[in-house]
């Protein structure tokens, strides 16, 4: 323990301090009370243990010491018991021992001690007015001892018991004794209260001084609040503004290395770099710049640090390396003595700006080398830009057309419904599409397509006007021409689908006339005629016309060549023209208007077949399309006449021929018919001769009957095949369907031509597919005569080898007669007319067998009556197939 400060004690800090009281003294009194206790304890116990064994009487002296010495101690240690309680105690205790000492000595100097000390520290510990009290207290006590012992009313105790002087000796001694020590209480009591009194009023000052500025300091410290939460309000806000705006704002070291200090925050937006990688890398910026750019960057800076503020626009590369386009607008900041202290600025994010400005020119330039005529004008019309084609197109320059209005075009060519229904559309804000017929600035007119659109603002409001438009002048020529050819085509094709019509020529020539004179777009009069030529008299005959007076029509009735206009045309070859009555017209009469006219000859390889006479109002000048356009007309009229009269002569000769087939199928039919009944004689008396009707033949007379009656029997065939002809060229011959067996007809076909085969040393073979039908419909007869027909060729016809005949099912509706043989075979050019009538191929097979050239034609006419079909495959030398196809009918019943 520390021994000085056990008994040099600190205040004690948490002391409860009653309200009024000076918290300095009241502590300091605490203190010195503390180390007043504790000193007294300490001495007090020292001279106890000094004295004890000297003490008689340990009851009497000893414990009362030590009681009192041990209340001394609690009172000195024990600080937490409260003060005023812990004060009255010692004083009660310092006024106890002053009144058991006047009580066992009487007045004595221990006596007077305590009471000095009772006195003194109740000054020193209590208040005021308990210091007065004491005072009073100590007075009172020694006045009664001084006059109970000073008037031998009471002995005190020692005294007493053990005999000694009393004191005060008598009353007046006693109150002697009470003057002298009431002058030195009250003296040591008014010198405390005194001191205290200073020290209190020093104190009030002092804390009331200490209060102003407690409140001055509050004030302060409120101002200071108030100001610090303004400025933070204030950076909060400025942050706010700053990181909202849409710009990055910066600060950077005022130096060119330009270290970033501050960041906004938009910078990640706008690079992708965080804010925070900024302060980072010092070189960051630096490394952001476009490499183009770096140079200018640089001297930018050097601006900004020498004049205060600068400019500039230049690239940074993002972080993912996009270019990005910025506006930096950088200041310096100087301090109170113009050092420089940092460049702050904004960085703007420019690049769709750029973009726009780049977009801008290419379409400005676009503009300016536009093909197409750009004009803008404000709401009234008035010309604000025109572009150079517009001046090349106009011949108004750019200054000549600034300020004026686009009527300055006008040309008058179109009315004025046409401007007021463009100007209702474009002012409405649509768009108006057109074609303006304009004229220039040196007088002549030009076409132009344009289109009108209004410049609409953001608002939806119409600002300004914008026409673009396209010289069309020559597309409009040539459509003007390709309308004209397009109406010229129509009228020839409508002149050509009247050949196609079923009439006559005469009826045509009427129609084709109608048509001329009513094309609407030929200035000719509804007036005219069509003359052909009459080869045998050197004229031309009006066979069509219109409107003629009746005097001219008996005039130009027959008109010779070479005579008036149209004789002229005619005889020449050319078209004639003439803008009024001229001496070329032979043919006047009275009365007769003034004219003009077009006389086109209609040609036909230069040669003319007839003349188309047209009148015009006189005067009229010769238009050399319309000229074309009408010779056009005559060469399509001289196809359709010259068409006319060849199917005229055509189906002239047709009905001769006809007549004539009808007349040769007459008398094929009776000439065969009177022929066959002699033959039949002829025939029947040669086999009765043969079978030695009339008596025994020697062997010449057999032969020539054998010779009479094999030409007769040829001659029969011959007849019948005729007669079949003729038959079916007189569409006379019938078929007789029922139903057959194709095996039993191929019997009768091999016996019938077996020995001319075997004589010819020829085989004939024969197969009947199993699929085919026993039984099939058909006319038996017929299509047994078209086999012989085929299977009699391919005897006559081969050499060598033989014929194989084949009956056989090619599909579900079609049943096959093949006769194929090993003969001479057919040339390809030949096979289309050997199935014609009479036709017979030049070769020496041929020549060496008779025949009329009528088989294959009976064949084929028959099988087509037949609804089938011959089908002929062959190779010269090789052989031939003839295929009949015939539709497959089975029979039903017995033969099924
Ligand atoms: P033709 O009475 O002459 O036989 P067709 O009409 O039957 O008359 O035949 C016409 C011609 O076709 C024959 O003259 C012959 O030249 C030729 N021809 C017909 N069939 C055959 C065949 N199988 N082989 C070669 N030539 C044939």
């Amino acid at each position: 323990m520390n021994i000085e400060k056990f008994f040099n004690v600190p205040l004690k800090a948490d002391l409860n301090i009653p309200k009024g009281s000076n918290p300095l003294w009241y502590q300091a009194r605490e203190r010195i009370f503390t180390m007043i206790a504790r000193v007294s304890a300490f001495l007090g116990t020292a001279s106890l243990l000094l004295t004890a064994p000297t003490m008689t009487s340990l009851l009497e002296t000893f414990l009362p010491y030590a009681l009192i010495l041990i209340l001394v101690w609690v009172l000195g240690l024990a600080r937490n018991i409260r003060y005023r309680w812990r004060a009255v105690s010692f004083l009660a205790m310092a006024y106890g021992m002053g009144v058991v000492e006047a009580l066992n000595y009487g007045f004595s100097v221990e006596c007077f001690v305590f009471f000095m000390g009772f006195v003194s520290l109740s000054a020193l510990l209590s208040p005021r007015r308990g210091s007065l009290a004491t005072l009073l207290l100590a007075l009172v006590t020694l006045g009664v001892f001084a006059v109970a012992i000073g008037a031998k009313m009471f002995t005190p105790f020692v005294v007493l018991a053990r005999g000694g002087t009393l004191s005060p000796a008598s009353v007046q001694a006693g109150i002697n004794n009470l003057l002298v020590f009431s002058g030195g209480a009250l003296a040591v009591t008014i010198s405390i209260i005194a001191l205290l009194e200073n020290l209190q009023s020093a104190w009030q000052k002092e804390s009331a001084s200490l209060d102003l500025l407690q409140q001055e300091r509050d004030l302060l410290e409120q101002r200071i609040t108030a100001r610090t939460l303004e400025l933070q309000d204030a950076e909060v806000k400025y942050r706010t503004l700053v990181e909202q705006l849409p710009l990055v704002a910066y600060r950077d070291s005022a130096d060119s290395a330009a270290l970033t200090h501050y960041i906004s925050p938009q910078i990640e937006a706008m690079l992708g770099y965080s804010q925070s990688a900024w302060g980072e890398d010092s070189e960051l910026w630096h490394k952001s710049v476009h490499p183009d750019d770096r140079e200018h960057a640089r001297q930018t800076i050097e601006e900004t640090l020498r004049n205060g503020s600068a400019v500039m626009e230049y690239r940074l590369f993002s972080i993912d390396g996009r270019e990005i386009w910025v506006r930096d607008n950088s200041a310096l900041v100087r301090d109170e003595n113009g050092q420089p202290l940092f460049v702050q600025g904004t960085l703007e994010d420019i690049t769709a700006q750029k973009q726009a400005d780049e977009q801008i020119r290419k379409l400005s330039q676009a503009v300016e080398q536009s093909g197409s005529s750009v004009v803008i004008t404000d709401l009234d019309g008035n010309i604000e830009y025109v572009n150079p084609q517009f001046t090349k197109t106009t011949g108004y320059s750019f200054e000549e057309a600034l300020g004026q209005n686009p009527r300055i075009l006008k040309s008058g060519r179109q009315g004025i419904e046409f401007y007021q229904k463009m100007w209702a559309i474009i002012s409405s804000g649509k768009t108006w599409r057109g074609v303006f017929h304009n004229k220039r600035k040196d007088g002549s007119l030009y076409w132009e397509s344009a289109t009108i659109t209004p410049v609409i603002n953001p608002g939806g409001g119409v600002t300004h006007y914008i026409a673009i438009k396209e010289d069309i002048t020559r597309q409009k020529e040539v459509e003007d021409a390709l309308h004209q050819s397009y109406q010229a085509q129509s009228v020839l094709n409508s002149l050509l689908s009247l050949a196609l019509e079923d009439q006559t020529l005469e009826e045509m020539l009427d129609r084709a006339l109608n048509v001329i004179l009513t094309i609407p777009w030929l200035p000719t009069l509804p007036k005219g005629g069509i003359f052909l030529v009459d080869e045998s008299l050197n004229t031309l005959a009006l066979k069509s016309h219109k409107n003629l007076d009746a005097s001219l029509l008996t005039m130009c009735g027959r008109v010779p060549f070479g005579h008036c206009l149209c004789g002229r045309a005619a005889a020449e070859a050319k078209t004639q023209f003439a803008n009024c009555v001229d001496t070329r017209h032979d043919n006047t009469y009275a009365g007769m208007q003034p004219h003009g006219h077009y006389n086109i000859p209609i040609l036909l390889r230069d040669e003319a077949l007839g003349v188309l006479v047209l009148y015009l109002d006189a005067g009229r000048a010769r238009d050399p399309r319309e000229e074309a356009f009408l010779e056009a007309v005559t060469s399509v009229l001289a196809s359709m006449i010259r068409d006319k009269q060849a199917e005229r002569e055509l189906s002239q000769a047709r009905d001769q021929a006809l007549d004539a087939s009808a007349f040769k199928s007459q008398i094929l039919s009776r000439v065969s018919h009177e022929l066959r009944t002699p033959l039949s004689g002829v025939l029947g008396y040669a086999e009765l001769l043969q079978f030695e009707a009339f008596g025994a033949l020697n062997d010449e007379q057999r032969n020539a009957a054998s010779q009479i009656a094999n030409s007769a029997r040829y001659l029969e065939y011959m007849i019948q095949d005729l007669l079949d002809q003729s038959q079916i060229d007189a569409k006379s011959i019938a078929l007789y369907v029922e139903p057959f067996s194709p095996a039993e007809l191929l019997a009768r076909v091999e016996a019938s031509l077996s020995t001319l085969a075997r004589n010819k040393g020829l085989y004939i073979q024969s197969d009947i597919a199993p699929d085919l039908p026993a039984s099939i419909v058909g006319d038996e007869n017929r299509i047994q005569q078209v086999v012989v027909n085929l299977v009699g060729n391919a005897v006559k016809y081969t050499r060598q080898g033989g014929v194989t005949i084949r009956l056989y099912r090619p599909s579900s509706e079609r049943w096959a007669i093949e006769v194929r043989d090993t003969g001479a075979g057919i040339p390809e050019a030949t096979r289309a007319y050997i199935f014609e009538p009479f036709r017979r191929l030049d070769n020496s097979i041929t020549r060496e067998n008779r025949g009329a050239g009528l088989g294959l034609s009976i064949a084929r006419q028959l099988v087509d009556l037949m609804g089938g079909e011959i089908l002929l495959e062959s190779e010269v030398d090789k052989g031939s197939a003839f295929t009949v196809l015939l539709p497959l009918i089975p029979a039903t019943g017995e033969f099924t």
